[in-house]
Order: C-alpha cells, then structure tokens, then sequence
C-alpha cells in the first residue's frame, strides 16, 4: 500500500480576483472547480490545476476577503515545488513571470501574497499533468507537484508518523519521497528562519493532502492511529473524501481519496466556469451568489 504523492495543496488567499489572475492567467493552470469552502459556505474554495482536474495537481485557495498577509514559520509549508521539462522552459517562465530567483533547474518566485513558489526541472516518468492556455507553449508548461517543504526545528519527532505509518521513504535526514505505482512527490523539511513565528494568513498553506487509493483511505487511517496521530473521521468532500491530522511537526496533512473527481457534476470540457455546490450546500445559492466575491477568469485563457 502507498500513497500516490501529493493529491493538493491548501492555501490562503486575501483576494480572489489577484489570485485567478496569477493562477489561472500568469502560470496558465486550468480552474477546475470554483466553489465554497465546505466548513465556511459563505468564502469561495477555488481549484486549479491540469486539464482534467488531476490529483497530483491541484492547487486550491480558500478566500478570506482582505485577510492579512501571513508569514511561514515553524510547523508550515513556506514552497510549493512544481515540475517543468526543462531549461528552456525555466527561461520561459523568467521572462513570463518577470522576476524570480534563477539558479540551475530551477526558479524560487512568490505569487502576489508571497506563497513561496518554485519551478523545477525534473526528470521523471510520471505523466505531466498540463493544462493548455493559449499563451503557454505545451513544451513550456507546468506539468505538476514534485515536492512541498516545511519548516521544522525537530524533524526527527516527524520520521516515525512518516516512515512507520505513512510509507514516505527517507531521503537524508529531512526529506522524504512519497512514492505510488503511478505518481510521486517529495516532503522536505528545512530550518525554520529566525525571525519569529509564522503567521497563518494571506499567502501561506493551509494543509497538504496526500493521494490514496480510494479503498485505502480507511487503513491509512488505521495506520496514523496506530502510531499516535489523531485524524478525523472520513469526510466525504464531494470530490473525493479527506481525513486530516498533524503531523508531529505541526504541518496539517490530509489523506484525500484519488476519486470520484471533478467531472463527476460538471462536464469535463466546462469545469470551473459556474459556481458549483455540493448538494448540502444547493439551497444556500441565492444567498451566496449574492455575498461572494464576481470573479472573472481571465478571457485568454483556455486554448
Ligand atoms: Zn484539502
């Protein structure tokens, strides 16, 4: 049994709009789902990722209007890690992007709230998961998460939860690859800085979720049990189900099922264009239509 490497990543936004124009317009990812957050109906939870809304990538955002710019420390993710082909892909997304921090097979960038971003040339055999924009030439575009890195001033107390229950594979002291019959990603913790503590908020992650098989989620449950963990029970998100927990070093982790996926409401060819809600949620429509924020997708961007 293993897990199937990163599924999604959680963020914070303070404003949807920025945030559509740089993820679904500046690195050409695909909306895949606009809807609302499922413990707090009244903000937006938008997705973004490859054409079909693949697990291996998706990243989502939770909108709190005007929330305050937080800051990665101890216990967070502060770098989302996604895989490009090659250099002359990196040059692309230099002179895209405009500004970015460029060293061999790989360029560190933040998106306008300052989520630490990185692009990287990674050879491998998982299948590129692309989305098409007219803007992105195909060679060029993003095909996917490789790695999330945390800060941890301890990531020993990590490696047992890690190693025992979860199936990572440990790659040094502080990084582990995350490793399925069809994808893999990577968890790597680095020191944390030293000025001061993190603060949740605008431009930080909120959670990593790592992908199962959709009959595995249960034991894997079990297993974090077994070793200390204390998750949720499964909840059914609609999309797929998710368990949560912290992992000893304080990340939230979440197990998210690979199924049924976002083309089980909507039709694949339309995805992220209406706001969707799952049906719990359908009688709240008027009244969240009317409260959250229009967003515009930008025009030019589907192929
Ligand atoms: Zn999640």
């Amino acid at each position: 049994m293993k897990l199937e490497g990163i599924h999604h990543v959680s963020s914070i936004t303070g404003d949807a709009q920025v945030n559509v124009d740089f993820y679904a317009g500046a690195l050409g990812l695909r909306m895949v789902k606009k809807t609302v957050n499922q413990d707090d109906p009244t903000v937006y939870h938008l997705f973004y990722g490859d054409d079909n809304g693949s697990p291996g990538f998706d990243l989502t955002f939770f909108e709190y209007p005007g929330a305050h710019p937080g800051r990665a420390g101890q216990g967070m993710i502060h770098r989302i890690v996604l895989r490009v082909a090659s250099e002359p892909a990196l040059d692309f997304w230099e002179r895209r992007l405009g500004n970015g921090r460029r060293s061999p097979g790989s360029i560190e960038f933040s998106d306008p709230e300052g989520l630490g971003l990185e692009l990287r040339v990674v050879g491998t055999t998982d299948a590129p998961l692309t989305a098409s924009h007219p803007e992105v030439p195909a060679e060029y575009a993003i095909r996917g998460f490789e790695e999330v890195r945390a800060y941890s001033a301890n990531p020993e107390r990590s490696r047992e939860l890690f190693e025992n229950a979860l199936g990572f594979a440990p790659e040094g002291a502080t990084s582990w690859q995350v490793h399925g019959d069809q994808r893999g990603g990577r968890y790597v913790f680095d020191p944390a800085p030293a000025e001061g503590r993190g603060i949740p908020g605008a431009g930080t992650v909120h959670h990593v979720a790592w992908a199962s098989l959709d009959d595995e989620q249960v034991t894997w449950r079990d297993r974090v049990i077994e070793r200390g963990a204390q998750p949720t029970p499964v909840i059914d998100r609609f999309w797929f189900k998710s368990v949560y927990f912290r992992e000893p070093s304080g990340v939230l982790f979440e197990i998210a099922t690979m199924g049924p996926g976002f083309a089980v409401d909507e039709d694949p060819e339309h995805l992220g264009e209406r706001l969707v809600l799952p049906p719990k949620f359908e009688h709240l429509r008027e009244q969240l239509e009317a409260t959250l924020t229009p967003i515009q997708v930008p025009a030019a961007t589907r192929g």
